[in-house]
C-alpha cells in the first residue's frame, strides 16, 4: 500500500462526508453510511486490489467505518474532439472523419457514483432504524492530487 492508495481513500471519505451532508443526513443524529459505489477509470493509475485493502485498513473511525465498498471499473474511451465521434478503443487514437488525434473522454477519473445511508426512524424503540437507499444526485468527482482530475 502506497501513500497514493491513502490519499484516495482519504479524499474518498471526504466525498462521502460532503454527499451526506447534501442529503440533510445528520451522523450525529445516528445516520450511517452502509455503502458507497464508486467508479475508477481503467487509466486513472489506481491498483483496485490496493484500493480496496487500503479502505479497509483506513475506514475504521471514519464516516465510512461501516460502509461496505464497491468498485466499477469503467473502460476508458476517446473521441473525436471536432465532431464527437466516439473512437474505438483498440484503434489507431484519431478520428478517421476529421484526421485530428481524439481525446479522453472517460477512463481516468474517480467518480463516487453512489451513497447508501441508513437513517433512524421517528420510533426510538426501532433500533434498527429505517434503511434508506440515498444516491448522490449526481456523481461527484472524488478530487485527489495524485492523478490531476480524480
Ligand atoms: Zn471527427
Amino acid at each position: 500500500m502506497t501513500m497514493h492508495e491513502y490519499s484516495i481513500i482519504q479524499a474518498l471519505v471526504d466525498s462521502v462526508g460532503a454527499a451526506v451532508v447534501k442529503t440533510g443526513a445528520d451522523c450525529a443524529d445516528g445516520a450511517e453510511v452502509r455503502h458507497i459505489r464508486i467508479e475508477i477509470g481503467d487509466l486513472a493509475g489506481v491498483d483496485i486490489g490496493l484500493l480496496t485493502t487500503a479502505y479497509e485498513v483506513f475506514r475504521f473511525g471514519t464516516i465510512c467505518a461501516h460502509a461496505t465498498l464497491e468498485i466499477t471499473p469503467v473502460r476508458a474511451q476517446w473521441a473525436c474532439p471536432r465532431c464527437d465521434g466516439i473512437i474505438a478503443r483498440d484503434s489507431v487514437l484519431q478520428c478517421p472523419v476529421c484526421r485530428v488525434p481524439a481525446t479522453l473522454t472517460r477512463g481516468d477519473e474517480i467518480v463516487l457514483a453512489r451513497v447508501e445511508l441508513a437513517v433512524p426512524g421517528p420510533d426510538e424503540a426501532d433500533t434498527t432504524g429505517r434503511a434508506a437507499a440515498v444516491s448522490a444526485e449526481k456523481p461527484d468527482s472524488i478530487p485527489v492530487t495524485a492523478s490531476g482530475r480524480i
